[in-house]
């Protein structure tokens, strides 16, 4: 067995696909954001923008948020000397998971060492120790979800996006007294939609279901405490369990859930994905509490983020590019070609430092292909101008649809693959 060609080839498979990765060389400047310095094959430095951070508030460069990383790490030390079962659980992380708790209004939280563990982790457990419980997923789930919905090796059935019409179906389908959990994200990253929750919560109550909502995308972002898209709509006490990351807004790592103090202790008691693995360290923990509390009072960050995210929908729309509408902070800009999606990406960094990864099958459905832009508070209104320029620039350079309806560019026609995008040329 040639194993070294075996592996060669599954990577040409992907450069033939146009899906191989290439990881930008990074380093982020803490108190200069949204800077940082780039460095090519060559090693080559240079001073560049990100535009496609999930750092969405900037946070991960809080001066309070780096005091309280440096400062635990020199009273507390580094790592957190084992799992909690065998090293016990570090104060600052009792008291982070009291803040979770308190910012979703539940019982008790749980955290995990990211958000995608503690996707696989909750949902699995959860459905597992439901006896022939039915997973009801919906079809955009991330690849955290999906992996909790196969692990726990329950019945699945996945309902077309956003579709309450469909999920109804499946709910009647099952009938009522079959027990069930519907799984869903509040806000989608890449389309920028979100869940009709109100709808869900009304047909899981309808239906006798167990609710699990991701608000990895909302959580420090949305609300007046920045609890997520469920406390800003006052659905927080309708969703059994809710799961969020520390990674994203919040600017430092970890996942958690909340729920009822007897969901959490299932959790806490079942899964191997919590029991077996080394505890977060109380540096981080110290730093994502930090983060958590600052936002439950300051307001500026949301709204700062919300502003610029409205400006740049106007001004990249005003210049012609086909900006999707979305009703959140993310803004995609719609290429819809895997090839000139790299290309237009290659470019910006190249000619106008301006980093923003290509976002390419499978992360997103063939043909819609997109740059996928997130605007911080910290993004002036000149940076603001200077991707303006910079996108119209390689748009035109490569040929790349302007002026086009975006009002046919919604996550519906867009996934559904009813949308056929105008090329003008390649
Ligand atoms: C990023 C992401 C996760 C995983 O969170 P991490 O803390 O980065 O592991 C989970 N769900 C969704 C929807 C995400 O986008």
């Amino acid at each position: 067995m040639d194993y070294r060609g075996l592996f060669e080839d599954a990577i040409d498979t992907l450069r033939r696909e146009k899906r191989y990765r290439v990881f930008a060389d990074l380093e982020r400047i803490a108190g200069h954001f949204p800077k940082a310095i780039y460095r090519d094959s060559a090693d080559n430095e240079r001073e560049i923008t990100i535009w496609c951070s999930n750092d969405y508030l900037g946070m991960g460069q809080h001066q309070k948020v780096i005091s309280a990383m440096q400062e635990t790490a020199g009273k507390l030390g580094t790592g957190a000397g084992g799992t909690r079962n065998i090293a016990g659980t570090n104060r600052p992380l009792v008291e982070l998971e009291r803040s979770l708790a308190d910012l979703h209004r539940k019982e008790a939280a749980l955290v995990f060492t990211s958000g995608f563990v503690s996707n696989e982790a909750s949902i699995s457990t959860i459905a597992r120790l439901i006896p022939n419980c039915l997973v009801i997923s919906d079809q955009l789930n991330h690849a955290s979800m999906i992996a909790g919905v196969k692990q726990s090796g329950m019945e699945k059935k996945i309902f077309r996006h956003n579709d309450m019409k469909h999920l109804r179906e499946i709910l009647e389908a099952a009938g009522k007294d079959r027990p069930k959990m519907i799984v869903f994200e509040s806000v989608y990253s890449m389309d920028g939609d979100v869940a009709p929750i109100e709808e869900i919560a009304d047909l899981a109550d309808e239906f006798n279901a167990l609710t699990y909502i991701d608000e990895v995308h909302a959580v420090g972002m949305y609300g007046p405490r920045g609890a997520g898209i469920c406390e800003r709509d006052g659905l927080m006490q309708r969703i059994d369990i809710i799961e969020g990351t520390m990674a994203k807004a919040f600017g430092v790592m970890g996942g958690y859930i909340t729920a009822s103090q007897p969901i959490v202790d299932a959790v806490r008691s079942y899964a191997s994905e919590f029991i077996f693995t080394t505890a977060l360290p109380p540096a981080l923990c110290a730093a994502a509490h930090a983060s958590i509390e600052h936002l439950k009072s300051s307001t500026v960050e949301r709204e700062g983020q919300q502003r610029q995210a409205q400006r740049a929908k106007e001004i990249l729309g005003a210049a012609g590019l086909p900006v999707m509408p979305t009703n959140t902070h993310i803004v995609p800009v719609i290429v819809g070609d895997a090839r000139r999606c790299k290309a237009a990406s290659d470019m910006l960094m190249d000619k106008h430092n301006i980093y923003i990864q290509p976002i390419n099958y499978p992360t997103v459905p063939k043909d819609t292909e997109r740059l996928r832009i997130t605007p911080t508070p910290l993004h002036t209104d000149e940076m603001l101008f200077e991707l303006r320029d910079a996108l119209v620039s390689v748009w035109k350079n490569l040929d790349l649809p302007m002026n086009i309806d975006t009002s046919q560019l919604t996550a519906q026609a867009l996934n559904s693959g009813d949308l056929v995008l105008p090329t003008t040329g390649g």
